[in-house]
């Protein structure tokens, strides 16, 4: 279980987040969904650990996090631009999720392509990231966290610089690897629809305060206030 505790983020004295508590559910697909700018990446960030709060505390398993470096908090993140390195194959971005691990080679080279094989790029190792379509690179980042193992996963906006039929794909597909591993996964979207249709839980952010957290029915039949009815298209 991961908690947020009293969470606030201020960038030059400008507060983006604001004081927020939350419970996010072990095994949850929790969706985390505001306009741009309402400070839903700093959110993951500072879970992640790449980014300190100003305030509160971030407990994981009952542990506090506050202090704890993004590789030693047992989270994956997926980031918004793939972030793969150019140079590398796929097998060389994949396997590069490991950095650090003592895993080994034989042990590595079947882990990697077991992973491969869940996202379908079995037949795509050799190549660079210049060679793969944007669902393929999507593709890559998912392996790259999920050669970790993580108890948990992050996912920015993993499907934004995706066509509308690929990106319908992949929500189908995410979908299905969060049921597959069961694993918490907390995903951000600025997509209402994505939002409504992939997530179990949904938290509804706007100005870095939490508007609503509830189930997408809950959401939908009883809007938590103005701006949550409006953000998902159900005006009281
Ligand atoms: P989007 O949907 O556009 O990705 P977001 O909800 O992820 O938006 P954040 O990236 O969390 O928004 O940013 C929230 C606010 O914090 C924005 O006003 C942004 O300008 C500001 N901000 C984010 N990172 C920094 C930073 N490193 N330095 C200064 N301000 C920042
Ligand atoms: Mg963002």
């Amino acid at each position: 279980e991961i908690r947020l505790d009293n969470i606030s983020k201020a960038f030059n004295g400008d507060q983006v987040v604001k004081n927020i508590s939350l419970t996010i559910k072990d095994g949850s697909f929790t969706v985390l969904v505001g306009p741009s700018g309402c400070g839903k990446s700093t959110i993951l960030r500072m879970l992640a650990g790449f980014e300190q709060q100003t305030e509160g505390d971030i407990w994981i398993d009952g542990k506090r996090v506050n202090d704890l470096a993004p590789s030693k908090r047992d989270i994956a993140m997926v980031f918004q631009n793939y972030a793969l390195y150019p140079t590398m194959t796929v097998k060389g971005n994949i396997e590069f999720g490991l950095a650090n691990r003592k895993v080994p080679k034989k042990e590595r080279n079947l882990l990697i392509a077991e992973i491969a094989e869940i996202v379908g790029l079995s037949d795509h190792l050799d190549k660079k990231p210049d060679k793969l379509s944007g669902g393929q690179r999507q593709r890559v980042a998912l392996a790259r966290a999920m050669v970790k193992k993580p108890k948990v996963f992050i996912l920015d906006e993993p499907l934004s610089n995706l066509d509308a039929k690929l990106r319908t794909q992949m929500r189908t597909e995410l979908i299905q690897l969060h049921e597959k591993l069961g694993t918490t996964f907390v995903y951000v979207t600025h997509d209402q629809v994505e939002a409504m249709s992939m997530g179990d839980e949904i938290i509804i952010l706007n100005k870095g305060v939490v508007q609503q957290k509830a189930a997408p029915i809950d959401v939908y039949q009883s809007p938590g206030n103005l701006f949550a009815a409006e953000f998902i298209g159900q005006p009281p």
